[in-house]
């Protein structure tokens, strides 16, 4: 049986190595070891195990990629910025809201009869504020809600059956006080250890966008660590079926020298046992489709 752990890591984009992208500046050593060199486009390609794919993030639409019609597209397959006729910053609205209800991933592999859950907890407090109107929903939390499995709590990231997007939870605890931070590696075994138990496991980080945004204090040497100090655990804890998929929705930290989005390619690594079905990819808008292929498949194409 197939598993795909899918971690969304937000603006981060494929470039040449130099001195101004801090991918190939920043110690990476779980991410180097694998790759035998930096996420860079000098590692598109394939490995033992792994695979690296560039993938369009523009869609053929003007402008610089943007977060709502980017993991729109991500989670749907749909054209999101193409329908819309522009590329949508932030958080998605009516139209893209319609798009993640009807064709969201997870809703889709769960109606082909798979386990599919979103490894982000939620806090009472974060329904209060969008009760409240005070916040909104992410494209990736539309997502989630669309599928009928509840969204995780704070008991199941007590009992490391979660992931906070900041991964080691200091972030997230200061806004749930309650909550014990976990060193990287340790998020990273619990997350292998959650999508050992379903098909398809979603994970979302914007850690990486803040830093490329400078935002919040986010440095990227900060959110790179983290990433691969999570990478690490995930790839130590890894059970043989599961295929490990990390992808973004635009670039930005890969290019320290500004504040904004690019139009570089994304990647889409894979590592494990389904990683060279995913190799020809050149979209963002393929892989939700391509991943509900191989789960019907059983990963064997
Ligand atoms: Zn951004």
């Amino acid at each position: 049986m197939a598993r795909f752990l899918l971690l969304f890591v937000d603006g981060v984009g494929l470039a040449p190595a130099s001195a101004t992208n801090p991918l190939a500046t920043e110690p990476m050593p779980a991410l180097g070891g694998l790759l035998g060199g930096p996420l860079t486009s000098e590692r598109v390609g394939a490995g033992d195990g792994w695979s690296l794919a560039a993938l369009d993030a523009t869609l053929g639409v003007p402008g610089l990629p943007q977060s709502a019609t980017g993991q729109t597209a991500l989670f749907t397959g749909e054209n999101a910025p193409a329908i819309l006729g522009r590329h949508v910053p932030a958080l998605p609205g009516p139209r893209l809201g319609a798009l993640l209800a009807e064709h969201s991933v997870l809703r889709r592999a769960e109606r082909a009869g798979f386990a599919a859950t979103f490894a982000n907890p939620f806090s009472p407090r974060y329904f209060e504020e969008v009760a409240a109107r005070r916040r909104r929903h992410s494209a990736t939390t539309l997502a989630a809600l669309a599928a009928a499995a509840p969204l995780r709590d704070l008991d199941d990231l007590a009992a490391g059956r979660a992931c906070t997007w900041d991964v080691t939870r200091e972030s997230f605890r200061e806004v749930e006080p309650s909550v014990v931070p976990v060193d990287a590696a340790t998020a990273g075994r619990q997350l292998a250890a959650l999508a050992a138990t379903h098909h398809l496991t979603l994970w979302e980080t914007f850690m990486t966008d803040l830093a490329g945004h400078h935002r919040r204090g986010w440095t990227a040497a900060e959110a790179l660590a983290r990433l691969d100090g999570l990478l690490a655990g995930v790839f130590t804890a890894r059970s043989p079926g599961l295929t490990v998929v990390l992808v973004s929705d635009h670039g930005n930290l890969e290019e320290a020298e500004h504040r904004s989005h690019t139009r570089n390619p994304v990647p889409l690594l894979a590592v494990g046992p389904a990683a060279g079905s995913l190799a020809d990819l050149t979209r963002i808008d393929r892989l939700a489709p391509r991943l509900l292929e191989l789960l019907a498949a059983g990963a064997e194409r």
